[in-house]
């Protein structure tokens, strides 16, 4: 069998444990097919081609051996599948830049834990994904490495901050990735380049190794081309961890034992503030479109309210820059990457700081310092703290009455490079519906709904807490139902 660049992760395993593919070939074919594209796309910052060559070998011949053996296949999960990894996510070893030119050079001395989780589960990391410096932002434009492009269109923005890990997904060079989700960073671009892309719970995913934006919103996540895929990746990073006490004790179901589970009886609930201006009307008709096929699917769909929808996006660029400011304080020339100067301390720190952060970088640690300054901290940082609870409040209200609340991932269709990059507001704006699941820490799931203008659009089923169960049953019931995931980027 010839490897085909858009089998799932699902497929491959069997393929392998069936002997019909070796996991040699498709890492082979992966590191073609990134060779080729990659230089027009950029969805990779590093790749790690020897190693992965390596243990791709390595596992043609634990597949061997296991069918050898009469004990069957033992071998673990993603054993010999190829995963790209967003480059805030420490890899022992390997350069993480978080897209920053002031981690030029920084080797991290440990592995993040999910990192580790996916070697365990036999997972074959072959490189590191663009995003925006530190995860900020919503193209992908803000890395110091330059853009990646979306493979739907090159002249278009993948999205962002997570924009190299759904490119990745969407161009058929890997079947899975991780990304990090602060306000929108793996929903946004999922939806952007038509791929499935899943924040989990706040908790749900240690966050030990992951370079923290806004430690009180970041969460790790996973993409994927098929909601089952999704489950199965989230299933291996899931669970609770010594390393990050923010990581939930509670029991990691069987995500994709689930996703093809028929339930029925799931209510969705549409907020109309959802549809209103800044809406484009081709997104606007994808979504309404979903919402019949879930009507015509036995699902139930009701009409809610979200009224401090509006009120989140302030809230989040008060709340997350505070944070920020905080955490990018460590940045100093002294422990990590980047140094300019030496004799001088105050010099070298102020120097190494100028030369290193980006504009974007820059404009949240000096919004966040604001926000948090004497005089200001109650009328800007508490005030936010307290909008966050009436905005989780909202979604409580609608959990008593829904299980699933739908949007659309985003207002607008991937805009183009160079469209936003010289307004922020503007740029903002793109995570309105993605940013007030964060602000609640709940688990939202974008999915591929249809296109318009040639476009991907992408829909978000939002969940209660800890229930990415009944998300990824909504979206594995509509996936059954629909083609708009065996879509594929053209080959450019
Ligand atoms: N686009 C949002 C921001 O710039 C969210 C980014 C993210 O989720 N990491 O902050």
């Amino acid at each position: 069998m010839a490897p085909s660049v858009w089998e799932s992760a699902r497929a491959l395993r069997a393929a392998y444990a069936a002997g019909t593919l070796l996991p040699s070939q498709v890492i082979a074919a992966a590191l073609d097919r990134i060779a080729l594209r990659d230089p027009k796309l950029h969805a990779f910052l590093h790749l790690d081609s020897e190693r992965a060559r390596q243990e791709a070998v390595e596992w043609d011949g634990l597949y061997a051996q296991a069918r050898r053996n009469a004990a069957g296949d033992t071998l673990p999960p993603l054993a010999g599948i190829p995963v790209a990894v967003k480059d805030n996510l420490c890899t022992r070893g390997v350069p993480t830049t978080c897209g920053s030119r002031i981690l030029d050079g920084w080797l991290p001395p440990y592995d993040a834990t999910v990192i580790a989780r996916l070697r365990r589960a036999g997972a074959v990391i072959i490189g590191k994904t663009n995003l925006d410096e530190f995860a900020m932002g919503s193209s992908t434009e803000n890395s110091a490495f330059g853009p990646t492009r979306n493979p739907w269109d090159l002249s278009r923005v993948p999205g962002g901050s997570s924009g190299g890990s759904a490119a990745a997904v969407a161009a058929g060079y890997v079947p899975l990735a991780l990304g990090s989700d602060t306000g929108g960073s793996i929903r946004q671009p999922a939806g952007f380049c038509g791929v499935v892309g899943l924040k989990p719970t706040y908790g749900r995913v240690s966050r030990y190794g992951l370079v923290a934006f806004a430690s009180s919103l970041d969460q790790i996540g996973p993409f994927a081309r098929d909601v089952a895929d999704c489950a199965l990746l989230l299933n291996v990073i899931a669970g609770a961890d010594p390393r990050d006490s923010t990581s939930a004790d509670v029991p990691v179901p069987d995500f994709l034992g689930a996703t093809d589970q028929p339930r029925h009886g799931i209510r969705l609930g549409v907020p109309s503030e959802a549809f209103g201006s800044g809406v484009d009307a081709g997104v606007a008709e994808a979504v309404r479109a979903a919402l019949d096929t879930f009507d015509n699917l036995g699902f139930r769909v009701e009409e809610i309210a979200l009224p401090t929808l509006d009120a989140a996006l302030p809230t989040y660029y008060l709340i997350a820059p505070a944070e920020a400011s905080s955490n990018l304080a460590r940045y100093d020339g002294v422990r990590h990457g980047m140094r300019d100067g030496s004799d001088d301390l105050f010099e070298m720190v102020t120097r190494t700081r100028q030369r290193g952060f980006g504009a974007e970088v820059k404009r949240r640690i000096m919004l966040g310092t604001y926000a948090l300054s004497a005089g200001y901290y109650e009328a800007f940082y508490i005030k936010a703290q307290k909008v966050r609870t009436l905005v989780a409040r909202d979604f409580d209200r609608a959990f008593a009455q829904v299980d699933i609340v739908v949007m659309p991932t985003s207002p607008t269709l991937p805009f183009a490079i160079g469209e936003r990059v010289d307004d922020p507001l503007q740029m903002y704006f793109s995570d309105i519906f993605t940013i007030p699941v964060n602000l609640a820490g709940l688990p939202g799931l974008s999915l591929p709904c249809g296109f318009s203008a040639g476009l991907p659009v992408g829909m978000q089923l939002v969940g209660r807490a800890f229930d990415e169960t009944t998300l990824l049953q909504a979206g594995g019931a509509y996936q059954q139902a629909t083609s708009w995931h065996l879509r594929h980027a053209p080959e450019a």
